[in-house]
């Protein structure tokens, strides 16, 4: 019984757990350059270091976990305990998301989020329709933009 319990509470704190090279962030690299879009990865000189960079059309994309980042859906509930520690924490975290997307907006650069919530859990959208919408805001010609797709708002501008 004790070990069911243990690996459970493993599963959440690795699923917690921040890191490069995740799921969702896999599926849409993955999905994007099968559109034909290239891209760097976790570019330090720009603000935020952003998880994808599409130089050639001045777009910048993260992909945000929902937790992490604070978003607000139902995959970034707050653990049970130590609820004050983690508001904390993650309210700092999002601060400093927006001032990283501010930050690439006023140097002229498109900024995509793309939340976990898009392609994971009960809300997900397509995938597809997820890689196909964002690789039409890639493409688009638009400076100093912002963009955002998750699971409960589809895709929305956030102009
Ligand atoms: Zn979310």
């Amino acid at each position: 019984m004790t070990d069911v319990l243990t690996a459970k509470q493993r599963r959440l704190n690795m699923s917690h757990i921040r890191g490069k090279d995740t799921k969702p962030e896999m599926l849409i690299r993955r999905g994007l350059h099968a559109r034909g879009l290239r891209y760097r990865l976790h570019d330090r000189k720009l603000p935020g270091r952003p998880d994808l960079v599409f130089a050639k059309y001045h777009t910048a994309v993260f992909i945000h976990g929902c937790f992490w980042h604070s978003h607000g859906c139902r995959l970034s509930k707050l653990p049970a305990t130590h609820q004050d520690f983690w508001k904390k924490k993650l309210e700092g975290n999002a601060a400093r998301d927006r001032r990283a997307m501010h930050a690439l907006e006023s140097a002229g650069w498109r900024v995509l989020t793309i939340w976990e919530c898009a392609v994971r859990g009960p809300g997900r959208l397509d995938d597809t329709t997820v890689l196909d919408r964002a690789a039409h805001y890639i493409r688009e010609d638009r400076r100093g933009s912002l963009m955002e797709i998750a699971a409960t708002s589809g895709l929305s501008s956030l102009l």
